[in-house]
């Protein structure tokens, strides 16, 4: 515990970003296209009472550009404030947008906003769950993510495999285009994984209405779960219109920044499941917000996590543990350095038992930094940035 000054409040006192990039160990193949590095950024804070607290914000590309963000236009809003103000603080940082809130700004106040949160914990002696006040539950189911598109039929069966070996009952696929080959992989998988695994599809926005009709045919005729994000983020008259068109029910959210943004289609209930990334969707704030309109609404809350790091997936853990709605979070199995190195927490896949994710019980978000590891990416992301 830190003790209080003696007014009561602590004050942040030092904002500090650290761009990371690695090269992938194995690359990952979306319709979307092929990536063989990734990077994220962290965020730390620091309090006059010795409190810090780490964040992480989605930055796929141009991390450095993340860090200038936060150091140079969401920093000087915060320094003397009081960090368990979350609120203000983040109207604080939106301000530094005068146009909709969106992009990379965003993405840059989800990395200052799970910080102060981590704090928020920390200060109170809590994980951030108990903060939230819901489920309480000590475990949120997983699926693994993800069979890469593309590649041979013995690379799929290689996959499948090996997250049934690791436990998983639940499997998500990458599917694109041409149409007939994304049917084709659908029945192959459901083949490989058998009648009792939960299967779903992602398909990176790769189809147009039709098309995307087509395929959720194939996936209702093989017992899918969800069709992931279809169609452009942005043609929402376009869901709709496959909402009628397709057995499958719809899931996407991913792309979303804000609560706002996600609304018009859970609140008609086009989604079935609403899959914010806390990294992008404005932190733990802003992702609350847009779980909870979902819950209001009979629409699932599915944390999206992909190539994030290790913040990422603690954060959306402590969100799973307690929303009413949450039914099951994403755990990538591949190799990401971001999970494996940074955290003195194991990564999910590996921990994952039975297809669940055990939730952290430390305060805050539940785990600290290998600052050694991330000094080594950081001079990586610098010299080789994206
Ligand atoms: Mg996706």
């Amino acid at each position: 515990m830190v003790a209080l000054p003696e007014n009561g409040r602590h004050r942040i006192i030092e904002v500090i970003a650290h761009p990371l990039t690695q090269r992938l160990p194995a690359p990952t193949q979306t319709s979307w296209g092929r990536y063989d590095a990734v990077s994220i950024l962290l965020v730390e804070v620091r309090t006059d009472t010795g409190l810090v607290g780490v964040g992480e914000s989605l930055a796929r590309f141009a991390p450095v550009a993340y860090a200038e963000l936060v150091e140079a236009a969401l920093a000087p809003r915060l320094l003397g404030q009081d960090p368990l103000a979350i609120g203000a603080n983040w109207a604080r940082m939106r301000r530094a947008l005068s146009g909709r809130a969106g992009g990379m700004l965003i993405e840059a106040i989800a990395g200052v906003d799970i910080a102060l949160w981590d704090i928020a914990g920390k200060a109170a002696n809590l994980p951030i769950w108990r903060l939230l006040h819901g489920e309480a539950r000590p475990e949120v189911p997983v699926y693994a993510a993800s069979v890469n598109w593309g590649g041979d039929d013995e690379a799929v069966a290689e996959t499948v495999a090996r997250f049934a070996e690791r436990g998983f009952g639940r499997m998500k696929i990458k599917i694109g285009t041409p149409v007939r080959a994304a049917c084709a992989r659908i029945a192959l998988v459901r083949k490989l994984a058998g009648d009792d695994v939960e299967l779903t599809a992602d398909a990176n926005w790769a189809y147009v209405l039709d098309d995307a009709a087509t395929v959720g045919r194939a996936l209702a005729d093989n017992g899918y779960t969800w069709f992931e994000e279809p169609l452009r983020p942005e043609d929402e008259d376009g869901y709709r219109m496959l909402r009628a068109r397709c057995p499958v029910p719809l899931a996407a959210g991913e792309s979303n920044y804000t609560a706002d943004q996600a609304a018009p289609l859970v609140r008609d209930r086009t989604l079935s499941c609403l899959q914010p990334n806390v990294t992008r969707a404005g932190g733990i704030s802003e992702t609350l917000r847009m779980a909870r309109l979902a819950a209001q609404h009979d629409v699932a809350y599915a944390p999206h996590v992909g190539m994030s790091g290790i913040i990422c997936e603690a954060a959306s853990l402590h969100l799973a543990a307690a929303l009413p709605n949450a039914r099951v979070m994403e755990c990538p199995v591949s190799a990401n350095r971001f999970k494996s190195e940074l955290a003195d927490l194991a990564p999910g896949a590996a921990r994952a038992a039975n297809g669940n994710l055990a939730v952290p019980q430390e305060p805050g978000l539940g785990l600290s930094i290998d600052w050694d590891a991330v000094a080594s990416m950081e001079f990586l992301a610098r010299k080789d940035v994206a």
